[in-house]
């Protein structure tokens, strides 16, 4: 494997910058990624991009925060993982830098499946990816947290950590990802979106997903999106 030397990651970050996010990419190795992410992909099977995949995740790679919609099995899960897995990579996070990435799932099934294909895609990485998502008593969860890098969580539960963990620090967070967002909303987890982000830093990148197209000002609001990109895939007719 190569080792992730400095002139590696500066040619990395120079082609992210260079990178047109209009320009159509049709498949991962045309993308600028890093070694252990593009092995990952290819280990998994993963080759061209789907269409909201190739829409947002140029975007996401130089650092916009995106607010994607399209339907169930468009492929929004690697819409995020991706750029989560290389602006960390980028960023040379290690375990010493605390949580740098925040995945919200409304459920603990499908924070489960993401966890999944995080773990897949991940593999070359030596990122420390935790799911948090309640069945384990509390005490066994705290233990763990603050050697995450990355966490897949349903909202309830990383509230509690974030209320009572004080060994369980976040200023150093760099990403807030909510999946299926509008359930998030739909379920009532409202409030504790809001008290979830109090806690986190202002200046990070946000990115939201959701099957159907919502622009609700007030959940915009309440994440702070910073002039998000807005990326729709519609059905084709
Ligand atoms: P969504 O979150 O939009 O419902 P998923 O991320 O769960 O969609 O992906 C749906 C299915 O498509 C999964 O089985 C996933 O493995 C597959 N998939 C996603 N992206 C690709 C891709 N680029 N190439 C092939 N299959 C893909
Ligand atoms: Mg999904």
């Amino acid at each position: 494997k190569r080792k992730r030397g400095q002139d590696n990651l500066s040619s990395l970050q120079e082609q992210i910058e260079a990178l047109d996010p209009k320009a159509s990419v049709a498949s991962f190795t045309d993308l600028p990624l890093s070694e252990p992410t593009t092995s990952g992909l290819a280990a998994s099977h993963y080759k061209t991009l789907t269409d909201i995949q190739s829409r947002a995740i140029p975007h996401a790679l130089k650092g916009r925060d995106i607010l994607g919609a399209a339907k169930t099995g468009s492929g929004k899960t690697l819409t995020f993982l991706v750029p989560v897995l290389e602006n960390l990579y980028r960023k040379q996070w290690t375990e010493h830098d605390g949580l740098g990435a925040l995945i919200l799932s409304p459920t603990r099934e499908l924070a489960i499946q993401i966890f999944e294909v995080l773990r897949k895609i991940g593999r070359y990485h030596a990122f420390s990816a935790g799911l948090v998502i309640g069945g384990k008593s509390l005490r066994e969860e705290q233990e763990r947290l603050g050697r995450m890098n990355i966490l897949v969580c349903t909202p309830g539960r990383i509230l509690q950590h974030l209320d009572q963990t004080a060994s369980f620090d976040v200023f150093n967070l760099q990403m807030l990802v909510l999946d299926e967002a509008d359930r998030i909303m739909d379920m009532g987890f409202q409030r504790s979106v809001d008290a979830i982000v109090e806690h986190l830093p202002k200046d990070r990148q946000t990115m939201l997903f959701s099957a159907t197209q919502t622009k609700k000002v007030s959940d915009l609001a309440r994440l702070s999106l910073q002039d998000p990109e807005y990326v729709a895939v519609h059905e084709a007719s």
